[in-house]
């Protein structure tokens, strides 16, 4: 049984619900990419991917082998794209996964070329391009060996170009609108050097974009944050699928004038009930969430007083005085009809969720909640996996 003090509730009624908004935002003709990069966004690609099977999505986003490997394992047998440039090592590690290779120019080709046949593979890719100035990687066609480059990625036998792909810098309607005109005119050209039959898909749109902005969906969209319920896109009906959850270890009265945590940062006003809840940096919150956050017991809102240590934190309860030792405590999610929402942590830490909740998953224990457990998948039958 878990003895961990804290852990990972996966809500995936709430994912699946998810994928049905944004189907329904969506035209039928464009694909969707279940993006489960960083282990589902910390919410568990093994809790995740029954999900997105269930629902139909015949298409992932991975960054390791290792979440493509638990998709496998799990009975997954569409596609898999990889969204960021991989070692040679990766690539010839993931030899019997079949995953697409996002490439980000020239010389990244010729190392996906190389893993390819040194594992004697012919491999799909995703050729980047720089339209939207994100500059990470991608072939940018304001240099003047930008055709040469593409038509030189496009003789690389080892390669069979199935896409040609960018990736937004930024979350504004107008910004992604530019960007997506850019990469319309650009990608055109690419196809044409890379993949005369005009068979390669077209596709830059993250949630925000896909779903801000039509222009942007091109023939998939790349799915992420709105699966887990997490976008600045105004959708509605969309639902977190992460709670943090932990309980009251101590509970003990101080006098007024009492400093409290590291470096004195908080001082009590009156004589005051403080609660310790044993997670703190450690368990992936932020230091600067100290002073800030608020967190849920009893149906009410507590604030974390303290600076944020490793592995605790002191919450005030002097206005709960029904709290006790054992009381449950949520510091992202539902409690009664209180909530923190990614909103929340976000005002209170400075930065995004997303920030956050991914680390949650591998510092600690992870569960569906029992009400949603996804029926077990069964394996389908059927021969070793081919390229599609
Ligand atoms: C993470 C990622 C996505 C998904 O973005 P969301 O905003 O989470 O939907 C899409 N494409 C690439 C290349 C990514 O890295």
């Amino acid at each position: 049984m878990m003895t961990s003090p804290a852990w990972i509730e996966v809500d995936t009624a709430a994912i699946s619900n998810n994928i049905a908004v944004v189907r329904r935002l969506l035209p039928e003709t464009t694909q969707l990419c279940g993006v489960v990069k960083a282990d589902a966004y910390g919410h568990g690609v093994d809790l995740v991917l029954p999900v997105l099977m269930a629902a139909g999505v015949d298409l992932i986003g991975v960054t390791s082998n290792d979440e493509a490997r638990t998709a496998r394992a799990l009975g997954f047998r569409g596609r898999v794209i990889r969204l960021r440039t991989a070692t040679k090592e990766e690539i010839e590690d993931a030899g019997d996964l079949l995953i697409e290779e996002w490439v980000g120019g020239l010389q990244h080709a010729r190392i996906v070329e190389s893993a390819a046949r040194s594992t004697r593979r012919t491999i799909p890719v995703h050729v980047a391009l720089n339209s939207t100035g994100l500059s990470r990687d991608g072939i940018d066609f304001g240099t003047t060996a930008y055709r040469a480059d593409l038509a030189a990625i496009g003789r690389l036998t080892a390669l069979r170009t199935v896409g040609i792909c960018a990736h937004f810098p930024c979350e504004d309607a107008g910004d992604v609108a530019e960007g997506a005109a850019a990469f319309r005119a650009q990608s055109a050209e690419a196809v044409a050097l890379l993949a005369p039959g005009g068979l390669a898909q077209r596709h830059c749109a993250t949630s925000f974009a896909a779903l801000t902005v039509p222009s942007s969906r091109f023939d998939l969209v790349r799915i992420g944050a709105a699966l887990y319920g997490d976008t600045s896109a105004p959708v509605t009906g969309l639902r977190p699928a992460i709670a943090f959850v932990s309980q009251i270890a101590a509970v003990n009265e101080y006098p007024e004038g009492r400093s409290v945590g590291y470096d004195r940062t908080f001082v009590t006003r009156r004589a005051s009930r403080l609660a310790v809840v044993p997670v703190g940096y450690g368990s992936g919150l932020h230091r600067n969430l100290g002073g800030r956050a608020d967190v849920l017991v009893r149906g009410r809102r507590a604030r974390v007083v303290d600076k944020l240590a490793m592995n605790s934190c002191v919450i005030d309860v002097t206005d709960i005085p029904s709290v006790r030792i054992g009381d449950e405590v949520v510091l992202c999610g539902s409690q009664g009809d209180e909530q923190i929402s990614f909103h929340d942590l976000e005002r209170a830490s400075g930065q995004i969720a997303a920030d956050l909740y991914t680390a949650w998953g591998g510092l600690l224990p992870r569960r569906a909640l029992r009400e949603n457990r996804a029926a077990p998948v069964r394996p389908s039958a059927g021969g070793p996996l081919v390229w599609r």
